[in-house]
């Protein structure tokens, strides 16, 4: 399907967005959002939860104005908190990112999917995974208690996640292990990450695949729009969810976040959806941007 192989899909291609969002009922309910112009509800959470992709930067691109309005927040007294579903990557890459645009300086204001992998694999006492992920993933994993195991005898989980070093014969070996009865599950769903090239292959593309092939549900997807990235949220912060709001450019994982836990949610109009992706879409945000800049107090 084209539509969703496209990173900036549907523009004007509304058969596109309802594919993305899963509604068929196009626009039949008379949902008109709007670009929000009264920013003072939002500015009167404590915790905002910042998407990456489309929402702070674009590839290797800035969003201008968005730097400086996090930093008016945190100035202001509120907590940012950057939710990511990218496992490719580890908590100290995005720690460098952030520390040298001035938004970070804590690593654990960085929630990301490897944070939920790891905690459901700890509660449920599988310390023995094979991990379809980068190297970054297996040492994050690691360092929580989780051993990457190629022996099939003594594995007990089987991971997928954004593993930009996949290749034919790990998919085959995910599906071999899957095919002969061991639980799997699933970092984050997203079917591609953007880039300044084109979609990559993401996740979601994978748990496709191992699906197709095996004939078996995943036993969790975890990451974005799942509420275990709530709960990561709420084991380091003392916020309720009430204080919180989630802030992201698509509706599927950061808006829908918002809605499986309770917390209010800014679509931003900066990365992959549009305002008529929004109005096809049953994933409705509290409140409408066109970008975190509209955050920024007025200039006198
Ligand atoms: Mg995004």
């Amino acid at each position: 399907m084209k539509e969703g192989l496209n990173p900036r899909p549907g523009n004007d291609d509304a058969h596109g967005a309802a594919m993305r969002t899963g509604n068929f009922a196009l626009a039949a309910h008379g949902y008109k959002p709007e670009v929000t112009t009264d920013v003072s509800p939002i500015l009167s959470k404590k915790a905002f939860l910042f998407d990456f992709d489309g929402t702070v930067w674009m590839g290797g691109t800035i969003i201008p104005g968005v730097v400086e309005a996090i930093q008016e927040l945190r100035a202001s007294g509120k907590q940012p908190i950057y939710l990511t579903n990218n496992s490719s990557k580890s908590r100290s890459e995005y720690f460098a990112r952030l520390q040298q645009l001035g938004l970070c300086d804590d690593p654990k204001e960085i929630v990301m999917s490897t944070d939920t992998v790891t905690s459901y694999l700890n509660d449920n006492k599988m310390h023995q995974a094979y991990i379809m992920g980068t190297p970054a993933m297996r040492e994050m994993c690691a360092e929580t208690g989780i051993t990457h195991q190629e022996d099939s005898a003594k594995i007990s989980v089987v991971v997928i996640g954004f593993d930009k070093t996949s290749t034919a014969e790990k998919l085959t070996k995910v599906a071999r292990l899957v095919h002969a009865g061991k639980p799997y599950i699933v970092a984050h769903p997203d079917p591609f990450c953007p880039s300044d090239e084109g979609p990559i292959v993401d996740c979601g593309a994978y748990y496709a695949c191992i699906k197709t092939t095996t004939g078996k549900e995943a036993q969790a997807i975890l990451g974005k729009p799942s509420i275990s990235m709530i709960e990561e949220v709420e084991k380091r912060f003392p916020f309720k969810r009430s204080e919180m709001v989630v802030l992201g450019d698509r509706l599927y994982t950061d808006v829908a976040l918002g809605l499986n836990s309770g917390v209010d949610s800014v679509l931003v109009l900066t990365g992959e959806n549009t305002l008529a992706d929004a109005a096809l879409s049953s994933e409705r945000p509290t409140w409408i941007l066109n970008s975190v800049a509209d955050l920024k107090a007025p200039q006198a």
